[in-house]
């Protein structure tokens, strides 16, 4: 068996043809993934444990008869921002180190629950901060497509692990960006489900308005099934949605034609020019299958990237705030008084971006600067969201690009904050409107690095964002 070339649908054919059994397939995924992960830095830690024991579980129920899960077997890597209980998670921080969470996050119980098996933890920027996961204290992580480039961020290292084969799907975390831009840098799919569609119990906080768990896959359909898993409500996360989770591999194949789909003129002013050209060329494919194209406009769009770094920082400097020293393992051991403790904890555990965040962060939500800063924000985060309601109206989707160009070489942008920054321009407003949004790979410049496209829909619309990711895929992207 090939581990990297592997689906859930060649796992579930796998173990039902009894060509080998979880067990085999774990170690073997372990033992690919404890050989190849040097090259990428994707895994801080692979937990040869948990998985040979989730691979054991699956094994024994498919012995006594027991219908398999949904996941059964499949090797899956977790962004280290996602608490797995006895498990050391990182955040990809100095801060928590040496951190072993008391307990799994909801997503994590739910996939093994489905008979996942977690291979590993994924590599990020610090506290999820960053557009190349360059921002980790352990090391950037390399992008398996060209090494000397990043797998954008950050949730780099769960889109390098499904890149490189060392999981079959991942969970990644996105405020941001951060699940489509990797996703598209490393040729991947990669899921931003509707806001409170995944419960967010056990995922470190970035911004907690704005910040969502979701799924790396090699294609939509596994994407897809991995977001039935993790779906729905918890009453361990009072912001996730009740409405019922529908089942997303039923109307995979109800076809595209007819539906209207709409492009952002913002959205495609200045775009470097073979990302425009292959994006172009996926909208003539959505074309031939018979969606209707048509212009649209987002007016508010040209303040998105303004407005997020107000609100995501805002809520960082607040859920930050409980790194003190004082609870979750990391002190500074030379501090006379309590508040030189704090200082010297953060100031020696925090990364630079971090830091540059709370600062900010804690200036917008100071008094006196609220109502400029904070509060003006969230008044234009509600003419995002109008902007987009408005649209999704008019339109059955929209289709933009995921990134303004591809993968950048590492080094190249760390530099420049800001620059780094416009990484996420088109993804972000995603966020800031609570809408689902998808990564698909669209082709790769000439070069060979990968191009994503990115569709949205209205909330809770993501069987139709599946439909139309997984036709224009299976009509062979722009390839086809
Ligand atoms: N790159 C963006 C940031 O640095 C988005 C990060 C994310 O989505 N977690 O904030």
């Amino acid at each position: 068996m090939q581990v990297e070339n592997l689906t859930i649908d060649s796992v579930r054919e796998g173990l039902a043809r009894r060509a080998f059994s979880a067990v085999e397939l774990a170690t073997e995924a372990l033992r690919f993934a404890g050989a190849e992960n040097g090259k990428t830095n994707a895994l801080l830690e692979i937990c040869g444990e948990r998985a040979l024991a989730a691979a054991r579980r699956v094994d024994a129920g498919i012995a006594a008869g027991e219908p398999p899960g949904p996941l059964a077997g499949v090797p899956v890597a977790v962004k280290d921002v996602i608490l797995t209980g006895g498990v050391r998670t990182t955040a990809g921080s100095r801060l928590l180190a040496n951190y072993n969470p008391p307990y799994d996050a909801t997503a994590v119980i739910r996939l093994e629950q489905a008979g996942g098996v977690i291979i590993g933890k994924a590599n990020c920027d610090e506290f999820a901060m960053g557009s190349s996961t360059e921002n980790s204290a352990f090391g950037p992580v390399r992008n398996p497509v060209a090494l000397d480039r990043v797998p954008g961020g950050s949730s780099g290292g769960s889109a390098a692990s499904v890149a490189q084969g060392t999981s079959v799907v991942a969970l990644g975390s996105d405020t941001g960006g951060s699940i489509r831009q990797p996703a598209s840098f490393c040729g991947v799919v990669g899921v931003t489900p509707t806001y409170g569609r995944v419960s967010r119990y056990g995922l470190i906080a970035f911004a907690s308005s704005l910040d969502h768990i979701g799924p790396f896959a090699r294609n939509v359909k596994d994407a897809a099934r991995l977001l039935g898993v993790i779906a729905g409500r918890d009453p361990a996360d009072s912001t996730s949605a009740a409405a019922p989770v529908p089942d997303y591999l039923s109307q995979l194949d109800a076809g595209v034609s007819g539906l209207r789909i709409g492009l952002p003129v913002e959205y495609f002013k200045g775009l470097a020019s073979e990302t425009g050209d292959l994006i172009a060329k996926g909208i003539e494919v959505l074309g031939r299958l018979g969606c209707k194209v048509r212009e649209i406009s987002l007016p508010a769009t040209e303040y998105a990237i303004a407005c997020y770094y107000i609100i995501a920082t805002a809520e960082a400097s607040s859920n930050l705030a409980r790194f003190d020293g004082v609870r979750y393992t990391c002190r500074s051991p030379e501090s006379g008084t309590l508040s030189e403790m704090y200082r010297n904890t953060r100031g020696e555990g925090f990364g630079a971006e971090c830091k540059r965040r709370i600062m900010l962060g804690t200036y917008v939500l100071s008094a006196g600067y609220y109502d400029a800063y904070y509060l003006k924000a969230q008044r234009v985060r509600h003419l995002i969201a109008q902007d987009f309601q408005r649209a999704l109206a008019e339109v059955d989707a929209l289709v933009t690009p995921v990134s303004p160009f591809p993968a950048f070489k590492l080094g190249e942008k760390l530099a420049d904050p800001l620059e780094m920054y416009l990484s996420d321009i088109y993804t972000i407003t995603c966020d800031l409107a609570g809408i689902p949004g998808l990564s698909v790979p669209c082709g790769r410049t000439a070069q060979g690095l990968p191009v994503g496209m990115q569709i949205l829909a209205k909330h809770f619309d993501e069987p139709l964002m599946f439909r139309l990711a997984h036709a224009f895929e299976q009509a062979g992207g722009v390839e086809g």
